[in-house]
């Protein structure tokens, strides 16, 4: 766990494919930015009191999208903190457990030295297994809504609700799994993007708001030359 900026912490579990949420403190509240994979929400709760805070603190739990590594802490903290919890309207049914994920292709990703690490995520993807708790979602948002210090961003491709944050104040994208570092830095798991159309799009947009730190989904943040790297991406090189 490290501060990526200020009042930005990096929350990080192994499982779940290096899986990253993010703990935002405004001054006044705080928001959280996915779940990570354990339902226990342990690794969550430890890092609010670690920063002098109480569970009460976080009022809002924003996801990305209904992807069972972003969602495993998500229903303990909803019931601890009684944050108001933030989804897309596409996603919301995935998270509120009412229907599966889109499943992925079966077949592996290229190239294969690089991909095998996270291929059990995307066979239980491709399979539709690794159920998470449910959680209802009390408020659908959309591209220029605001949820705390955070604006939202709509960035299909990866899923058809997909959602990326950004705090202008700190320059500060969370990319969610449009954008992965782990195993190496890509625009998204290219075996997960669903519409690799929408995807590229959505990385574009991104990489036009010229942010100095870049928090993805698996792997670790971008805290060096993320605007630059961000435009490599898009550009395909
Ligand atoms: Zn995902
Ligand atoms: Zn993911």
């Amino acid at each position: 766990m490290t501060q990526i900026a200020p009042g930005v912490y990096s929350l990080h579990q192994q499982k779940g494919g290096h899986v990253h949420a993010f703990l935002l403190d405004d001054g006044a509240d705080l928001t959280l930015i996915d779940t990570l994979f354990d339902t226990n929400a342990r690794r969550v709760l430890d890092r609010i009191k670690s920063i002098g805070r109480t569970v009460k603190d976080l009022k809002h739990i924003v996801l990305t999208h209904g992807h069972r590594s972003h969602l495993g802490g998500l229903a303990t903290l909803k019931r601890l903190s009684g944050a108001t919890v933030y989804s897309h309207e596409w996603e919301a049914d995935i998270i509120a457990g009412e229907r599966p994920a889109q499943p992925v292709t079966i077949f592996p990703m290229r190239p294969l030295r690089t991909y095998w690490r996270v291929y059990y995520l995307q066979f239980g993807a491709a399979l539709g297994r690794g159920k998470h708790p449910p959680c209802a979602v009390d408020s659908h948002v959309e591209d220029g809504d605001t949820v705390g210090p955070v604006r939202v961003l709509h960035t299909p491709g990866h899923t058809p609700g997909h959602l990326a944050f950004w705090w202008p104040e700190r320059r500060a994208l969370f990319a969610g799994d449009a954008i992965a570092t782990y195993p190496v830095l890509e625009a998204g798991w290219p075996a997960f993007n669903l519409n690799p159309t929408r995807q590229r799009a959505s990385v574009s947009r991104m990489a036009r708001l010229g942010a100095e730190v870049v928090a993805v989904g698996h792997g670790e943040p971008i805290t060096a030359g993320a605007a630059e790297r961000l435009h490599s991406l898009a550009e395909g090189r």
